[in-house]
């Protein structure tokens, strides 16, 4: 419900607030559009956050994703950045897509996209939505218990089922195993349950948490599937799909760490599933797709000076966007993202220990936990945060009536013809 209650009071997706297209200019980049757009609401008396998207950046991750990953199609999960000008270009762009819930699935169904370009990948589904994947022809569909199954083959026994496999993913900087994923133990009996309920399973799926660290997880998880196709087999279901989820690196610099996940990868998927298998390969990536995709900039709104008992200076400034905004992640991040001040200072000049803080009345809606070292800055200066594609815009709310960050969306002229055939 709430985030219904946020989408009605920002209006449907295409409304004015995240619409800004802009179409650069030759040598011009998304960064330069960031700076201008700072310059200009300098220029007036407008300190709303805002963000950048940059959709040509969008469309070479693809093309990094499909060249490194060749048996691999990609479905994007929508929950990373839901954006409705980078589904459409991921949808010109030929992707298939995760979807985790009906409101994400009318979303890229509304873009004219075919139901069997979706996975709905959200092992545990209200009904009512379940109801409307089958309504609208959506059958591929993730489960990881028996209680789902009996559900699914009340609401929709037509569906293509993929059972999703629990990962040891401790070592990804935001684990997902506590919540989802079937052991090896049980696979056996949920396949049989599946079979005497009528119902198909077609592959198995897993997730080895976002910002996987090891690549051997993959191949692990890719054995294990391998291990579930034989039961599948056993059970008497036809098994064609291998989806080995999420969990790819997006971070600026990843890129080294990203090849040798592929590379492994495609090692393993040739030693389990080689390709005269003919099983089909999908994975549903999001932060790769969209970190560095995304440039925030904020304002500081407020600012207070504490003097301390030993005469030493800290500052706490406030800024126009925070956690209950973009930055919902920023307290889990294992790695601490810093902003670039947007400010000309003549010398070299002293740091302080500052705190950040959000606009909210809330004392939790603050970027870190510690204090964090920046020069004197005044009300007024802008702050710019990169690679805040991720889990960022799609975790907004309007907490104390802060309106989520306005997304302006930057492309080439080419870019742009290519969008104009979708819908
Ligand atoms: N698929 C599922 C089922 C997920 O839950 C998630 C993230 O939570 C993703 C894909 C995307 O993962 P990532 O952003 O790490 O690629």
């Amino acid at each position: 419900a709430p985030l219904r209650n946020l989408r009605e009071s920002l209006g449907p997706p295409g409304s004015p607030w995240q619409k800004e297209l802009i179409t650069l200019g030759p040598g011009e980049s998304a960064w330069q559009v960031v700076l201008k757009k700072i310059q200009e609401l300098s220029n007036s008396d407008h300190q709303d956050p805002f963000m950048v998207a940059d959709l040509g950046m969008l469309a070479s991750r693809h093309r990094a994703f499909c060249q490194a990953l060749p048996r691999v199609s990609p479905f994007y999960a929508v929950k990373c950045n839901s954006s409705p000008w980078i589904l459409r270009v991921l949808a010109a762009l030929g992707t298939g897509f995760d979807c985790a819930s009906q409101v994400e699935l009318e979303q890229v169904l509304g873009l004219g996209v075919a139901p069997s370009r979706i996975i709905y990948a959200n092992p545990c589904k209200p009904s009512s939505h379940l109801r409307f994947a089958a309504h609208h022809g959506v059958q591929l569909l993730t489960f990881d218990s028996e209680e789902e199954l009996t559900k699914v083959a009340q609401h929709h026994p037509r569906a293509r089922l993929v059972l999703r496999l629990w990962t040891q993913d401790s070592q990804s900087s935001f684990p997902l195993s506590a919540k989802f994923g079937a052991r090896l133990e049980v696979c056996g009996h949920l396949l049989t349950f599946a079979k005497d309920l009528g119902l198909a399973v077609v592959g198995a799926s897993f997730h080895v948490g976002s910002d996987c660290q090891t690549p051997q997880t993959y191949t692990q998880a890719i054995a294990d599937c391998q291990r579930v196709f034989e039961m599948g087999r056993r059970a008497g279901h036809d098994m064609s799909l291998l989806d080995i989820g999420g969990g790819f690196p997006g971070a600026e610099g990843s890129g080294p760490k990203f090849e040798e996940l592929a590379r492994v990868i495609n090692a393993a998927l040739a030693q389990d599933f080689p390709e005269e298998s003919g099983i089909e390969v999908i994975a549903e990536p999001g932060r790769f797709y969209v970190q560095s995709v995304c440039t925030a900039a904020v304002n500081i709104i407020a600012k207070k000076a504490v003097l301390e008992p030993g005469g030493g200076r800290k500052l706490k400034y406030y800024l126009s966007d925070g956690h209950y905004g973009s930055f919902r992640l920023f307290l889990r991040e294992p790695v601490r993202k810093m902003p670039i001040v947007v400010k000309e200072f003549c010398s070299e000049l002293p740091l302080f220990p500052c705190t950040l803080y959000g606009p909210t009345c809330d004392a939790f809606d603050r970027f870190y936990l510690e204090e964090v070292w920046l020069p004197e800055l005044d009300v007024g200066d802008w702050l710019i945060f990169p690679s805040m594609g991720t889990y960022a815009s799609s975790m907004t709310s309007s907490f104390n009536g802060f309106l989520p960050a306005a997304i302006s969306y930057a492309m080439d002229p080419e870019l742009r013809s290519l969008l104009e055939t979708v819908p």
